[in-house]
């Protein structure tokens, strides 16, 4: 019954082979047409070792087999983040061609990280980066990568932030401080706090107003406390709990003034730039030195993505470029390496799925879409605020609805949120706000429909 093992089995086109790309594409297809995708849930480690250890063995348990594992015991174990009733933390929401097209990037082999090795990838990557770029206001000469996601984007930003001011103050004669420090919100992305530990870099936080906007003079404030020691600002642009959009206009006159980077955290919220009714909340964005945008968050496409813009890429390029001899025939040229830009070197080339995608459908569908979730959750937030025992916490911004079912403890929160998934009705797990539980909806599917929404308030009742 064994097959004896042989170099190429693996790789040959043989009818095993054949019949094992059959099994996934069969059940790829059948994932992305699902017309009900199940919610699911977790399952515990013991139970899951019950019902799926022993795969891993000398000869394999075979292609049907691993697969019927995956799709009857381990997928049902995962849950399905583009559930229309999956509101927690971020959702997703890729498109069908983007979900699609994904399935080609990981067929074609692509280095992505190099121009001689991917330059069509890259071209096509680049399209949408200046698209983007344009969308926020950034000059012609802006440019990026996509990297894994936001963390990795924010944490190459502030890279090539310190390494820029680093070398200014070679240049300058100027020693550097003792301690480098960003300057951030209270309200801002625990990656920011990631980054400042990687980096080994202090955080200073200003303080934001009572409805958790950063404005210009609270940076102005801090950028007096630390001086030069300030190397960048983050601002950012819909934050993840409320989808508060800070006052960027006034910390980018605050940064242009004073000669610091400034950074734009857009993980979540800066989708919503591409909607005229919200694009005047980000008044400023055009001044940022760097912005990141998840694609994988509110651009609908597959994890995982973030899209890394810099006004001038190639102070990216000289703090990120590595150097190695087996690499200096790709870095000695002058092309366009996306390796350069962040924190990575082999690279996938994960801006596919969002270009093919917005060049199957084209950009106002995009446009359409993240104008849904707004609406849909400011409808939702005036349902609750004519709800008896529910209260909303803040107006939304953005597609973010923060509200609290009056009297409930946070034990009280979490009964209620378990049965919830339990029923595979929704998964909405409580947040805190100023120490106290609450409830949120992040809305990102267009699949995600009002009366959805309306039968889980009422299981508050
Ligand atoms: C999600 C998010 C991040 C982190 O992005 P990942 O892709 O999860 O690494 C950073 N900042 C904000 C504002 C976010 O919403």
């Amino acid at each position: 019954m064994t097959e004896t093992p042989s170099p190429a089995r693996m790789h040959a086109l043989s009818d095993e082979t054949r019949a094992t790309v059959d099994v996934v594409l069969d059940y790829a297809r059948r994932r992305a047409l699902y017309e009900d995708v199940p919610l699911d849930k977790p399952l515990t480690p013991r139970d899951l070792a019950r019902l799926a250890s022993g795969s891993i063995t000398p000869a394999g348990i075979g292609a049907r087999r691993a697969a019927a594992l995956f799709e009857n015991v381990l997928a049902p174990a995962c849950v399905s983040t583009d559930h229309p009733g999956y509101l927690s933390f971020i959702p997703s929401a890729p498109t069908k061609a983007s979900i699609a097209f994904d399935l080609i990037v990981s067929a074609s082999a692509i280095y992505g990280g190099s121009w001689m090795e991917g330059s069509g990838a890259i071209f096509a990557e680049n399209e949408v980066l200046h698209w983007l770029a344009g969308e926020f206001g950034l000059p012609a000469g802006a440019g990026g990568v996509f990297v894994q996601g936001g963390t990795i984007g924010n944490l190459s930003a502030l890279v090539a932030a310190r390494d820029a001011a680093r070398r200014r103050n070679r240049e300058a004669g100027h020693p550097d401080p003792a301690r480098w420090v960003v300057v951030c919100s209270a309200e801002a992305h625990s990656s920011i706090a990631s980054a400042a530990e990687v980096m080994d870099v202090d955080i200073a936080k200003a303080i934001p107003d009572a409805a958790g906007r950063l404005h210009g003079d609270a940076v102005a404030a801090a950028l007096e406390v630390h001086g030069d020691a300030v190397f960048a600002v983050v601002a950012t642009g819909g934050t993840t709990n409320f989808g508060i959009v800070d006052d960027i206009a006034s910390i980018a006159a605050v940064t242009t003034e004073r000669g610091v980077w400034l950074h734009i955290d857009g993980a979540y919220g800066l989708a919503a730039m591409l909607v005229d009714r919200t694009r005047l909340l980000f008044a400023g964005v055009e001044h940022a030195d760097s912005v990141i945008v998840d694609p994988h968050k509110w651009l609908f496409a597959p994890f995982d993505a973030c899209a890394l813009l810099y006004r001038d890429p190639s102070i990216g390029l000289r703090a990120h470029t590595q150097k190695a001899e087996y690499l200096d025939t790709l870095t000695d040229a002058a092309d366009w390496n996306p390796s350069d830009l962040g924190v990575q070197l082999t690279r996938r080339a994960r801006g596919l799925p969002l270009w093919y995608s917005l060049a199957t459908y084209g950009t106002d569908e995009y446009r359409a879409a993240i104008t849904y979730g707004i609406d849909l959750a400011r409808r939702i937030a005036d349902e609750i605020e004519s709800r008896e025992g529910l209260s909303l916490v803040r107006d939304p911004q953005l597609s973010v609805v923060v509200f609290r079912r009056d009297g409930w403890t946070l034990a009280d929160y979490q009964a209620w949120s378990e049965r919830l998934l339990d029923d595979q009705h929704g998964f909405v797990v409580p947040s805190s706000h100023a120490g106290e539980p609450v409830l949120r909806f992040a809305i990102i599917s267009p699949l995600t429909t009002f009366e959805l929404l309306t039968s889980i308030l009422d299981t508050l009742a």
